[in-house]
């Protein structure tokens, strides 16, 4: 008998497992596939691997514009893949001697719910009934494989990849589409196109980046096309064969020509399969239903991380993991999604939190909107020579506090921690001013965005 079951280690898992161990409960954590779930193994940290890569790549390439000539500069993708295998495994390694030095119960299987019998919920694994008071569901997501013609042959046949995939592709294509422009596809058209693949990006939608501020993604576009990336805004895929990506666009049928195809259109929760009906587990568009405690609508069983569905980040997973344990622990705590911060590691770099300009005008908030070029930084300036990045904030009128805050630029994804804690604790602007940042930093463009106002 547990105190706690949690099932998934991703993010969400790993992390209650953890938390809740280390106040002596007894706890048990299934995962069937790899711990450090997609974000350890096929997610986050893969990619960044890879990104960071094609950005000294670029440096060294580019770095006739700081004084600094190389010759003969390659980049060897099937070494970088190596590297990023390497780094994934030294993180997962350390995740899992977290959790043995935590004492947490590791057993590696299929788990499935069966039933909540006087107050004890009971979970079947590798043949074996485990019981527990609590439940922590954290299985995550999968990337949604939408029936368009062709595709599902395309995954048989390798000429069609996930995230899962692609990452690990030893030869480069020379030729990439990837289907949809959101966070990871426009991650790996930057790693693809960085190391000097032909990349073309297909969008449903009128622009790239999701929910990303219009000014930014705009700004993100141009920099792209700059570099060479295509793109087909409003354009829907309709047929892939084995050598094209047929879509349609204004009305008319087009066609772009693929060596590989990366499908990126969204993540689907994992939540087939699990036994949630066994429980009658609500759910609501695919996702399972929390409340403000991440609790389902069973008593003392909780879902957190991509299985809720909502923003699908691991920082939101490991917020609604800490939630979900406090809450079973009997410390009051809510999960609030108002200053989550999210970044795409383009070069450069895009971070937002908070409301968009256009988030905040459908609310019906009185704002006012700043923008400023990155160059009223100075270590911007002297950091990235011709560069175009931009910061721009929405302030609220009527409460004087900053409620956005949207940049494009590198180290865009370390300063929005800055812009995130002042959003999360609704600083006013004249509290803001009073805040003493590092000089140079690119972080002062806050200050100097701040001042303009
Ligand atoms: P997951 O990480 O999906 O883990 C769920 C685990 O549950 C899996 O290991 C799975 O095997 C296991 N599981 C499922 N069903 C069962 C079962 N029945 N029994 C046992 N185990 C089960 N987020 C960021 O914040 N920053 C990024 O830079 C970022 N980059 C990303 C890049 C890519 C390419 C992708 C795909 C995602 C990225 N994400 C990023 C999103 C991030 O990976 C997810 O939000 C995060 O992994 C969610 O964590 P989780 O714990 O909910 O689930």
């Amino acid at each position: 008998m547990y105190d706690v079951i949690v099932i998934g280690a991703g993010p969400g898992g790993y992390l209650a497992a953890e938390r809740i161990s280390a106040e002596g409960k007894k706890i048990l954590l299934i995962e069937k596939e790899h711990i450090g779930g997609v974000c350890l193994n096929e997610g986050c940290i893969p990619t960044k691997t890879l990104l960071y890569s094609a950005k000294l790549y670029d440096g060294a390439l580019h770095g006739d514009k700081y004084g600094i000539s190389a010759r003969d500069i390659t980049i060897d993708h099937s070494a970088v893949i190596d590297r990023k295998d390497k780094v994934v495994k030294t993180l997962v390694g350390g995740v899992s001697m977290a959790l043995k030095s935590k004492k947490v119960e590791v057993i590696m299987g299929d788990a499935q719910i069966k039933e909540k019998k006087d107050g004890k919920i009971q979970v079947e694994v590798n043949g074996e009934i485990k019981e527990s008071t609590s439940l922590i569901i954290a299985t995550g997501s999968d990337s949604v494989k939408p029936p368009i013609p062709g595709v599902k042959e395309g995954l048989e046949s390798g000429f069609v990849l996930t995230n899962k995939e692609i990452l690990s592709l030893k030869e480069a294509p020379k030729k990439l589409v990837v289907i949809g422009g959101g966070v990871i596809g426009l991650e790996m058209a930057s790693y693809f196109n960085s190391i000097g693949c032909e990349v073309t990006v297909v969008e449903m939608m009128g622009k790239i980046a999701g929910p990303t501020d219009i000014t930014i993604s705009e700004s993100l576009k141009k920099e792209y096309e700059k570099k060479g990336v295509k793109f087909y805004l409003e354009s829907k895929v309709t047929k892939v064969d084995d050598k094209f990506i047929y879509f349609e666009k204004n009305g008319e049928e087009n066609k772009v020509e693929a060596d590989k195809v990366l499908l990126s259109i969204g993540r689907r929760a994992n939540i087939n399969g699990i036994g949630l009906e066994n429980l009658n587990v609500y759910t609501e568009r695919g996702c399972i239903k929390v409340d403000e405690k991440q609790q389902t609508n069973i008593a003392n069983v909780y879902a957190v991380g991509d299985c809720v569905g909502g923003v699908m980040l691991a920082h939101t997973a490991y917020r609604e993991a800490e939630v979900a344990v406090n809450n079973i622990l009997g410390k009051k705590d809510r999960m609030q999604y108002n200053a989550v911060p999210s970044v795409i590691y383009t070069n450069p770099e895009i971070a937002s939190v908070g409301e968009s300009e256009q988030s905040a005008k459908e609310y019906g908030l009185d704002i006012i909107v700043k923008q400023l070029p990155m160059q009223y930084s100075g270590r911007y300036v002297a950091e990235n020579e011709g560069g175009s990045g931009i910061i721009k904030i929405i302030v609220d009128k009527k409460w004087n506090t900053l409620i956005g805050v949207h940049m494009m630029g590198n180290y865009s994804s370390e300063i929005i921690l800055a812009a995130a804690t002042m959003v999360e604790s609704n600083m006013n602007i004249e509290e803001i001013k009073k805040v003493v940042f590092p000089h140079p930093s690119v972080g002062e463009i806050i200050r100097e965005a701040i001042f303009s106002i």
